[in-house]
């Protein structure tokens, strides 16, 4: 298993231990942001990434919280076995059955999701983007997809159309969603007849991957927000798909990731950091590779 640690040391205070769990996890960015909003807050605290997927994950976890673990991040592929560790979930975890955030509590632990705040966070407060109205086509139908799509209902998109590589967990991400009228799905092979979007998000982790997206020009329009939820490295494919197509706004998901930290970070901590100086810092990174 492996680890890397980001301590932030403050003589003579107990020091909090907090992680993020996932495979892989060697790129996650995670420490590098709550060790700048632990130094931000004045709360000592480390932060590591420990490598699990989902056999060892609940060993890995009880290991954790034996060691003093008091709260933890899940990324890929564990966000929907995290809640089922769950004592207790907030109400973004309770409407999709996925979690990003688990907090120690009495009896076990307290599931939140803190993914789609971070995005829409993002969007309408840092880019000043205006969700409300927009017609929303969500690529992908993964643990980060089915985390955001509460907030940008609960952001006041017009609605939102699925489409998958694997059109069933669409469909059933859709039916656990509950709102016909306002979450659809579509088939991939039926992109091209379906029109522009206001919104393309692309939440597959297929830029990881280098396997560039198969997506006809005629769904994006000049007004159109392209968005990737990936960051860095993954998102140069769609971006750049983005940027082909006309659109107005290309973005990545730097800002959602330095938001759903923070959103998790006040959680755990009752404190709100400063986003943006911690945002500029992660750009530089990963400008830097
Ligand atoms: P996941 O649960 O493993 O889901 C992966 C999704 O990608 C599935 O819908 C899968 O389709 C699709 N996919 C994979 N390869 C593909 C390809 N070659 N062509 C088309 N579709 C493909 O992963 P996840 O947790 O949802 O994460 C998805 C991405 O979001 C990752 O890149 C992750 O880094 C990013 N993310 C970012 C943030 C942030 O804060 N910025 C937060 C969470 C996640 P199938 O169902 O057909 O397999």
């Amino acid at each position: 298993m492996a680890e890397t640690t980001t301590p932030v040391y403050q003589p003579g205070v107990i020091v909090k231990r907090y992680a993020v769990f996932g495979q892989p996890i060697g790129h996650s960015r995670s420490p590098f942001i709550h060790a700048r909003f632990g130094e931000q807050c004045g709360i000592a605290l480390t932060y590591s990434a420990i490598d699990a997927g989902s056999g060892t994950f609940p060993s890995a976890l009880e290991a954790f919280a034996a060691g003093g673990g008091r709260g933890a991040n899940v990324t890929l592929p564990l966000k929907g076995l995290a809640a089922t560790f769950c004592a207790e979930l907030g109400v973004h975890a309770r409407r999709t059955g996925v979690v990003n955030t688990l907090t120690r509590v009495t009896g076990g632990w307290r599931g939140n999701n803190t993914d789609g705040v971070g995005l829409v966070k993002d969007i309408a407060d840092r880019h000043r983007i205006d969700l409300r109205g927009r017609r929303v086509l969500m690529i992908g139908a993964g643990g980060a997809v089915a985390g955001v799509l509460p907030a940008l209902l609960d952001a006041g998109v017009a609605h939102i159309t699925l489409v998958n590589r694997t059109p069933e967990r669409a469909d059933e991400l859709s039916d656990r969603i509950g709102e016909p009228a306002r979450v659809r799905t579509l088939y991939w092979a039926d992109l091209p007849n379906t029109g522009a979007y206001d919104c393309i998000i692309n939440g597959t982790s297929a830029g990881q991957l280098r396997e560039p997206l198969q997506l006809p020009f005629s769904i994006a329009a000049p007004r159109t927000l392209c968005y990737d939820l990936s960051y860095g490295r993954a998102a140069v494919d769609f971006l750049a798909w983005g940027r082909a197509a006309g659109c107005e706004h290309v973005l990545d998901g730097a800002g959602m990731l330095v938001e759903q930290a923070a959103e998790s970070f006040h959680v755990w901590h009752g404190v709100r950091p400063d986003t943006e100086p911690v945002y500029q810092a992660l750009k530089r990174d990963l400008e830097r590779g």
